[in-house]
């Protein structure tokens, strides 16, 4: 039974191979199992370090984030209108800033990314342009 579990996993890809390789290592020890599934839905095997599996961390963030909006952007506006004009041109400035570096370090992932999967999205590259060569 538990076997199966895993086997469906794979399928859906809720956990990594390591994370079931660890699960199957202590199937002889039903406790441990359960210790290993996520304790919100009891299916999934459990994120890293977390009590729930990944699934469900980023069910009831979506939900968080939904039900939360509104009441995040009426807080971020009173506190822009509580600022002075001078404050509010320094926290953009700062922003920018932190925009810039931040943009630096997503190119440099980028970069790296593209390195190691080169040969992945010239593939890629090739079968889609193939695909959508025009007649
Ligand atoms: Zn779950």
């Amino acid at each position: 039974m538990i076997e199966i579990l895993f086997l469906e996993n794979v399928h859906t890809r809720t956990a990594t191979i390591t994370e079931i390789m660890s699960v199957k290592a202590n199937t002889g020890n039903a406790k441990m199992s359960e210790e290993l599934l996520c304790s919100r839905c009891g299916v999934n095997v459990r994120a890293p370090y977390q009590r729930w599996c990944r699934e469900c961390r980023s069910e009831y963030n979506r939900e968080y984030n939904a039900t939360h909006r509104e009441q995040i952007n009426e807080k971020r506006k009173a506190r822009l209108a509580s600022m002075s004009e001078a404050t509010r041109a320094l926290k953009k400035a700062q922003a920018h800033r932190r925009y810039m570096e931040r943009r630096e370090e997503i190119r440099e992932y980028q970069r790296r990314y593209y390195e190691e999967h080169r040969e992945a999205i010239l593939e890629y590259g090739r079968v889609y342009r193939e695909a959508h060569r025009r007649v």
